[in-house]
């Protein structure tokens, strides 16, 4: 690359790019490692940049930079991992997109609802294993917009100290605005592509990446702390794809990046393509933490899905959130986004001793607060 062009600085250039001491001793051997010292300097790339960076990316550039986004996650969070309970509250949706087990066209879904009192109790069940923010995560379904502001009221009553997360799609910004007047601190929405063609390749024509754009902009405005993200090996998705992902967050600065590997669902039409890749997730999220170093970065059931150690490694290379399956137990299976996502041993709740010892395994541990984000 050549190290001469003027670079345009990232806004909190200043105030957030103390880095850690490893940096100054890096040597960077490649010019993948060169611009990676670059980003995490607050370097703006353009696309071409970008995508030269993951085109030509190897697995020396990947030891190269695990390191060091594990040394900025610990200099911001220490050795704080931040648990949220998800409860997967319906999967009910009238969406279609293509790569979803839950999508409106798959009529082999087995749909469920959980009720008010199931979702109040999964609550008590989570405070009390020592989470402290809860994610409602489902499908879309307009008709139950205001039970859902009831409910947010109720759980915020309830349990005063926990932050609540909401992950419903593509709602009207006054819905959005009454669920956040209602108390709902965080918001998640996948941008899934930052490419308007790519967005049409996986989503049927009434979904459009205008809409969903514009729906993450009102989350922001609205004053939410908002979660973006996209899949990794996504079917169609090139290095320039997600160099425009990798441009839109620098450019979007969520306050967190939700990012999984793609897995096939045997009955969506994208069954036939092959699932993400571990090494590619994996430096995403390194990338990602030198890119934003103070976001919220889940290491996703898609990763733990993909890898029996995916989600430790997900922390090793800069993630610092995990988000356990607080539903109940006997809905678990129906919520089936990819095939064979985990819904047991560490991604269930209640086995969080054992998320514990391996969280302690790898120098971290289990944080009990809101952990909300730093940016
Ligand atoms: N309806 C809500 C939440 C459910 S889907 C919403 O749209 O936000 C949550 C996320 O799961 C999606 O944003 C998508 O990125 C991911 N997902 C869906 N199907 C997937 C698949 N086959 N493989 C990997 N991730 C998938």
């Amino acid at each position: 690359m050549n190290a001469s062009i003027h670079r345009t600085q990232n806004p909190d250039a200043n105030e957030n790019r103390q880095l850690p001491p490893v940096f100054a001793s890096a040597h960077p051997q490649t010019e993948v490692q060169q611009q990676l010292l670059q980003l995490a300097a607050g370097a703006v790339f353009s696309r071409a940049e970008w995508t030269a960076l993951l085109r030509q990316r190897q697995p020396a550039d990947s030891e190269f930079l695990f390191p060091l986004s594990e040394a900025l996650r610990q200099a911001h969070y220490g050795i704080n991992v931040y648990i949220r309970g998800l409860i997967e509250f319906t999967n009910d949706c009238k969406g279609d997109c293509l790569y979803c087990g839950i999508r409106r066209s798959n009529h082999s879904a087995k749909r469920y609802r959980l009720t008010k009192q199931q979702i109040l109790d999964c609550c008590l069940a989570g405070y009390k294993l020592g989470f402290r923010t809860f994610v409602l995560q489902g499908g879309e379904n307009p008709a139950a917009d205001e039970s859902l502001t009831r409910l947010v009221l109720q759980i915020k009553q309830r349990f005063p100290d926990c932050a609540l997360t909401l992950s419903a799609g593509e709602r009207p910004e006054a819905v959005y605005r009454r669920w956040f007047e209602a108390g709902a601190d965080r918001y998640l929405l996948r941008h899934e592509t930052a490419d308007p063609d790519h967005y049409a390749m996986l989503h049927p024509p009434q979904q459009t990446w205008q809409r969903r754009m514009a729906c993450l902009h009102s989350l922001k405005d609205i004053g939410y702390q908002v979660g973006c993200g996209f899949m990794v090996g996504s079917p169609g998705q090139t290095d320039e794809h997600l160099a425009a992902d990798l441009a839109f967050l620098q450019e979007f600065r969520p306050h967190m990046v939700g990012i999984g590997p793609f897995i096939p669902h045997k009955d969506t039409p994208l069954r036939s393509y092959p699932a993400g890749t571990l090494e590619l997730t994996l430096f995403l999220l390194g990338t990602i933490r030198l890119l934003l170093p103070q976001v919220l970065l889940p290491a996703t059931t898609a990763l733990g899905t993909i890898h029996p150690q995916g989600r430790e490694l997900g922390i090793r290379a800069g993630a610092n959130v995990i988000m356990p399956n607080l539903s109940p137990a006997d809905v678990r299976g129906n919520y089936m986004l990819y095939d064979n996502k985990l819904h047991t041993g560490c991604e269930a709740a209640e086995h969080l001793n054992d998320l514990r010892r391996r969280l302690n395994a790898i120098g971290c541990d289990i944080a009990v607060c809101r952990g909300d984000s730093l940016m």
